[in-house]
């Protein structure tokens, strides 16, 4: 199936010169979104994975029909004052000053084999600061999935180490 029908591209959205990738005609599409989701899920099962764990708000909407497929659960990271309890925090660089992303400090039991998933690498900036609470909290990522890579922004460059699927490339 070619799923790049189903991502509709748009000029200079969120501000002028960026060409934004607007993955909702896939979700809405219930063939495409199974064939996207299929397709991570036979990617997680080839590395044992234990848990899912995705950033707001875009990873949890590719990261929880793979959780539920396979049976394991999802643990949300969200932007600092979201989550109720005790967190892990990571400051990431943005184009301009920084934000924080958190998990739940109990999120991850240490050893577990994680996916990390999102919907769209760019410059890998979000996927890093992922990592880095994933790793703080004793897990092992086993595998990091997206819809979408962006190349001509490198981000696969912060992801040396790692084991990386892309199903579309721009
Ligand atoms: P990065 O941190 O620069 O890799 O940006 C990736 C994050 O920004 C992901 O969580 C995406 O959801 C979001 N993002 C950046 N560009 C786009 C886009 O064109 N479409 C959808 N999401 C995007």
């Amino acid at each position: 199936m070619d799923l790049k029908q189903y991502v509709a591209i748009v000029p200079d959205w969120p501000k002028p010169g960026i060409t934004f990738k607007d993955i909702t005609p896939l979700m809405a599409n219930g063939e495409a979104y199974k064939y996207a989701t299929d397709q991570i899920v036979t990617y997680a099962r080839e590395r044992e994975i234990d848990l899912i764990v995705g950033p707001e708000a875009r990873g949890f909407i590719i990261g929880c029909p793979v959780a539920y497929s396979l049976g394991v659960g999802f643990a949300p990271v969200r932007k600092e004052g979201k989550l109720p309890r005790e967190t892990a925090k990571v400051d990431y660089g943005l184009e301009y000053g920084k934000d924080t992303l958190t998990i739940h400090k109990d999120a991850i039991k240490p050893g577990q084999r994680v996916l990390i998933t999102d919907d769209l690498l760019a410059t890998g900036g979000t996927i890093e600061a992922t990592i880095k609470l994933v790793e703080e909290l004793g897990g092992v990522v086993a595998g990091i999935a997206f819809l979408i890579e962006l190349t001509y922004l490198d981000g696969r460059s912060k992801l040396d180490n790692y084991d990386v699927l892309t199903l579309l490339e721009y």
